[in-house]
């Protein structure tokens, strides 16, 4: 089965947090934090259609001027999400800089600051040197993005501030059965996805799809009933799901959010800055241990644990963080409890 999102972290565990997630059916990409983007391709940058960021810490948002530097005169639209104080923390950015000659540049980005129960947004142009024009706010009930094919969730967590956690989840995963495919004749390729977009709109049973193919270099074309399609090729597993959290207390209010937010999901990206033995500074700082990661992780019933976002007073002893980690979550070492 192939994977729907192509999560893969832009720096190793002791870099700035930022996870690139490719977009394998849709194209495009979606990245949750913007610390040093330095050794994410400009291709891939340029592939963003939204940014999450979970909060300003420098180590999370000084990226932001490589996407800003690489979209600039770009065609194209994109929406980052972030806590309260977005706006204010995008704009000042954006202030820090002379827009006087970029009148026709077309890069339009949008901005959305995340509170509990609303979304307030802006919209800047590079147009009209990134003057903000109010695009109004809406009631939130904890939903960021939802299309079709995927949906994208937040919560707010309590790191002495407000820090967004975010699951990314596919609504079902279409797969196609090769035995059938190869009965019916037609060799595979686009209309297989436009079939499965078909699908997931919710298209009716006796929509038409149609089937263009090369037969020996002849083109061939067909008009196939979604309703028989779905029934004779398709079979439908519950879809992937990316949970990714960051610089976090380990209370009982932070927990229990997190592990109804990324329950049973395939990856779970979560930080660790600290080893168990310094517990106390984690608590301290609002900060993940590799056991209380582990503990998490183990309590949402996710299939994979993916910790990083170390502190520099490991360096050379990562390994050691993903041990405990590692530990925690198969219920070696007892689970941390939360404050
Ligand atoms: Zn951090
Ligand atoms: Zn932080």
């Amino acid at each position: 089965m192939k994977s729907a999102f192509l999560p893969r972290l832009v720096n190793g565990p002791f870099g700035d947090p930022g996870l690139h997630i490719g977009l394998r059916w849709q194209g495009g990409a979606l990245q949750f934090d913007l610390g040093r983007l330095d050794r994410l391709p400009a291709a891939d940058v340029l592939k963003l259609t939204q940014v999450f960021v979970s909060h300003t810490h420098i180590d999370h948002f000084v990226g932001f001027d490589r996407l800003l530097r690489l979209f600039l005169a770009r065609d194209a639209t994109l929406d980052l999400f972030g806590p309260p104080g977005i706006v204010g923390n995008v704009t000042g950015k954006l202030a820090g800089y002379t827009w006087n000659l970029v009148d026709g540049y077309p890069w339009v980005l949008n901005v959305h600051e995340v509170y509990p129960d609303r979304v307030h947004s802006v919209r800047l142009r590079a147009t009209t040197a990134f003057s903000p024009e109010a695009l109004g706010t809406q009631p939130f009930g904890g939903v960021l993005h939802d299309e079709p094919s995927f949906s994208i969730h937040t919560v707010h967590l309590d790191h002495r501030i407000p820090c967004l956690a975010f699951a990314l989840r596919e609504r079902t995963h279409l797969n196609v059965r090769k035995d059938e495919l190869a009965r019916v004749g037609i060799p595979a390729g686009p209309w297989l996805n436009a079939l499965k977009a078909a699908i997931r709109a919710g298209e009716p049973d006796d929509a038409v799809i149609t089937a263009r193919w090369l037969d020996a270099g002849v083109p061939q074309l067909q008009r196939l009933i979604l309703g028989e399609l779905r029934n004779r090729l398709i079979v439908t597993t519950p879809g992937q799901k990316i949970a990714y959290v960051v610089d976090t207390l380990f209370s009982r209010p932070n927990a229990a959010k997190i592990v109804e937010l990324a329950h049973g999901a395939d990856v779970f990206f979560c930080e660790s800055l600290f080893l168990d033995e310094d517990r106390d500074e984690a608590l301290k700082r609002y900060h993940l241990t590799a056991r209380q990661a582990g503990t998490l992780a183990r309590m949402a019933e996710v299939k994979h644990l993916h910790v990083f976002h170390f502190s520099p007073r490991y360096d050379g002893q990562a390994e050691r963080l993903y041990a405990e980690a590692a530990a925690a979550f198969r219920g070696e070492l007892a689970p941390d409890e939360p404050v």
